[in-house]
């Protein structure tokens, strides 16, 4: 099969690789869409210590299964799915605090920007999901991305009624502007300085502004009857931002640090905000198998407009290409077809 290799930082090759060996209790899934995520550029860009090299990037994807192994009984060949790329191990102290996401012992798959991938039992049972054959790949295949907006929004403790405010326009803050005007919230402010996702944010439902151009805390003010955001969610890796941000929170209202920052990041905040006035100061990052679950079921039922966020769809051929562009930014969401 052929697979995209990374041997380190600006270094892909497409090698044709062995086909992936299917054991007893296991299957392989042939690749239809896998999605690049922000890991994967900035892998591509810096290196990660979680990869490796030389190894296959990628963990979003929907496909078809090829190969089942004898024992498998809860899959068959021909079955279209979507895999979650981690699963908890059910048993640490994390897990059994019913914080899946924070489990220390994760079982993971293999990179996706591949032909095929070996599912292994483990994954199956815990992570794998059948959807329709009907359902879009480009739907599909943002499972994981929206796993992890919804369970940034659980920890925001969003109710119904509040207004939102998403700092970043990129494909992570457009899901959570879908995300969260799903959970009824009664305005999403997203704040972004590139016009075409603004415009993008504003044709999904949110209101808009510049925050390069207009004075965002006098916005917020006017947009929030002088309260402030319920929430708001930071979706860019720029720790300056966090002071502001709890700024722009009402009273009782959460800060939630959604974007990764760069290794070593300090921020100086002012702390009375938090005592005095009650702002909840959290971070999330990744999802637990129950947020996988509910971000299929939205995008099984149509409840997300993938169209307008996949804005690139490459051949696996092309994929360091493609991580150029989504390097300079030029890129909202990108898609390799193996
Ligand atoms: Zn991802
Ligand atoms: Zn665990």
């Amino acid at each position: 099969m052929l697979g995209a290799v990374y041997y380190g930082p600006k270094d892909i090759r497409i090698e044709d690789m062995p086909d992936p060996v299917v054991g007893d209790e296991d299957i392989v899934v042939k690749v239809e869409m896998a999605g690049v995520c922000g890991t994967d550029v900035k892998t591509y860009l810096r290196g990660h210590p979680m990869f490796k090299p030389p190894c296959v990037l990628g963990h979003e994807f929907v496909g078809e299964v090829v190969t089942a192994g004898p024992r498998v009984q809860e899959i068959s060949e021909g079955s279209r799915v979507v895999v979650a790329p981690y699963v908890p191990c059910g048993s640490c102290y994390f897990c059994h605090r019913d914080e899946m996401e924070l489990c220390q012992n994760k079982d993971g798959l293999g990179g996706v920007f591949a032909q095929y991938v070996r599912v292994p039992k483990n994954l199956m049972e815990k992570g794998l999901i059948e959807i329709p054959h009907k359902v879009k790949s480009e739907d599909a295949v943002l499972a994981e991305p929206l796993a992890c907006c919804l369970n940034a929004l659980e920890d925001c403790d969003l109710r119904p009624g509040d207004i939102a405010l998403i700092m970043g326009g990129g494909p992570m803050g457009q899901l959570l502007l879908q995300s969260a005007l799903l959970c009824g919230v009664s305005k999403v402010i997203v704040s972004e300085p590139q016009k075409e996702r603004r415009e993008l944010a504003g044709e999904l439902g949110a209101i808009t502004v510049d925050p390069e151009s207009q004075d965002l805390g006098q916005f917020i003010k006017e947009e929030t009857r002088g309260t402030g955001a319920a929430t708001v969610l930071i979706a860019l890796g720029i720790p300056e931002l966090i002071p502001s941000a709890l700024h722009y929170a009402c009273p009782g209202g959460t800060v939630n640090i959604f974007g990764g920052l760069p290794k070593g990041s300090q921020i100086n905040i002012d702390p009375n905000i938090i005592h005095y006035q009650q702002v909840r100061l959290v971070g999330s990052f990744g999802f637990a198998p129950r947020h996988f679950a509910a971000a299929v079921e939205l995008l099984i039922n149509g409840r997300i407009n993938s169209g307008k966020i996949i804005s690139h769809s490459f051949p696996l051929e092309r994929i360091q290409e493609l991580l150029e562009l989504c390097a300079k930014q030029e890129v909202l969401k990108a898609v390799v077809k193996p």
